[in-house]
């Protein structure tokens, strides 16, 4: 069908949306897909395809507490799109979860999966609870509920969970072993980001952090700047930025600033990361009152006078209020959706280059494909040969994203949606539309 401006401008733009410093987090997906489907000039039916979720689980998982009470549990599981294949996506533990945003996430893992180059569909879970007050016991009867209520969603060739949030790798092997006594085989291949014995892949932990490692140092390539010059600002000591930040250094950077939630930890000479990922393990995985550093706000890290700035926590983190205020020239997203579609604006004007969430925490996904293929095949690879492809993978992904954004001169978000949806859109169009 030849495009036809009216119809589609009535189906995107059907009121303008107000700018707010915390934006419903589907939303905000939604406000970059308008803009690179105006570039697209996508059809209006495969602008609501792909901007509608495929189906939506809500689940009750009732769990018996160790004190005996029984308490009933959401558990969400939002499947995007399978366009591409059996839909990827990992699941988060949090009081806060909503089904809107585990809706943008779902729909990120779609992009995601499309701008690295792996055959996914998106997927993303959530189960709304406090896995800080809960203990190995109920988290595991949990975990083993909510599996057992989604057996018919997961499957190796259906829909492939993996950690996000608060998960780790032993919730993956309690789904995975949920999953393989009713299937009564054991199918490995239905989760990843699983333990090594039980056909986890080599580097698939430190995944995420390695990909961001692998797209700021091509950022700063193109940049002209020269690692070891750079000083760095990281945001979050979970597995993303505790890792990043460890890589990041071994490539000569001074890593100046960290910060968990009990607040920011700054020292000007360089950060001893390795001191401080002992002192978390020792500490409840927490940096509360690490020695060698001067305690800084939140706010303060963000807007630290750096060359990188590494969001790695969680979403609506750059906003309108403290964009103007960011001086790193390059903001690596290692989180999903910490920047709002406010503050992208900002940071442009303002000269940061920012490597988009769906590009620069690519490389989690792009392991746990590794890993879906090594369960597949049989046969385990080395940790090296992991790496090298992760690390070839993540720089093709950053000069596709960077020449689309020239292009369309564009920001590298922009670019990356481009990218990714119009892949989508050419495999939906192939497909077509069964009736
Ligand atoms: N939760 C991770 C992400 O947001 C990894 C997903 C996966 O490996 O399936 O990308």
């Amino acid at each position: 069908m030849p495009f036809n401006r009216n119809v589609y401008e009535r189906a995107v733009y059907k009121e303008p949306a107000p700018i707010r410093d915390h934006e419903n987090p589907f939303e905000a997906m939604v406000k970059r897909f308008d803009v690179a489907a105006q570039i697209l000039e996508l059809d209006p039916g495969f602008y609501e395809y792909l901007t509608t979720p495929s189906r939506i689980h809500i689940t009750a998982i009732p769990v018996t507490l160790d004190d005996g009470r029984m308490k009933v549990f959401e558990g969400i599981r939002v499947i995007h799109n399978e366009i591409l294949g059996p839909s990827k996506g990992g699941i988060r533990y949090a009081p806060d979860v909503t089904v809107d945003e585990v809706k943008a996430l779902a729909a990120w893992m779609t992009w995601k999966c499309a701008v690295i180059g792996v055959p996914f569909g998106g997927a993303k879970g959530g189960v709304i609870c406090n896995p800080r007050e809960m203990s190995p016991g109920e988290l595991e009867r949990l975990t083993r509920r909510y599996t057992a209520n989604l057996l018919d969603v997961f499957g190796p060739d259906r829909d492939i969970p993996a950690p996000d949030m608060n998960t780790n790798d032993q919730i993956m092997a309690w789904i995975l072993d949920t999953y393989s006594m009713h299937a009564r085989r054991t199918a490995n291949a239905v989760v990843t980001g699983k333990p090594l014995i039980l056909g986890g892949s080599p580097g698939r932990r430190e995944a995420t952090g390695r990909g961001v490692m692998t797209v700021t140092l091509s950022a700063m390539e193109r940049l002209g700047l020269r690692p070891s010059e750079c000083t760095v600002a990281v945001q979050g000591f979970g597995n993303v930025g505790s890792i990043g930040a460890q890589l990041l250094a071994e490539q000569g950077c001074r890593i100046v600033a960290v910060s968990d939630v009990t607040g920011g930890y700054y020292n000007a000479n360089g950060l001893d990361l390795q001191a401080m990922m002992d002192y978390a393990a020792q500490n409840n995985r927490l940096l509360e009152g690490y020695p060698n550093a001067d305690p800084i706000s939140n706010d303060e890290l963000l807007t630290l006078d750096v060359d990188v700035l590494v969001p790695a926590a969680k979403e609506d983190q750059i906003t309108q209020s403290n964009a103007p205020d960011i001086k790193a020239k390059i903001v690596a997203e290692g989180a999903n959706g910490p920047t709002t579609p406010a503050a992208d604006a900002i940071l442009r004007e303002n000269g940061s280059l920012v490597i988009p969430d769906i590009l620069a925490n690519a490389g989690g996904v792009t392991v746990s494909y590794f890993e879906w293929v090594q369960n597949r095949q049989g046969y385990y690879w080395s940790l090296d040969r992991v790496n090298r492809r992760l690390d070839r993978m993540m720089r093709a992904a950053f000069d596709n994203v960077y020449d689309a954004a020239a292009q369309y001169d564009v920001t590298l978000r922009i670019g990356a949606y481009v990218l990714a949806i119009d892949k989508v859109a050419s495999a939906l169009r192939i497909r077509g539309i069964y009736a």
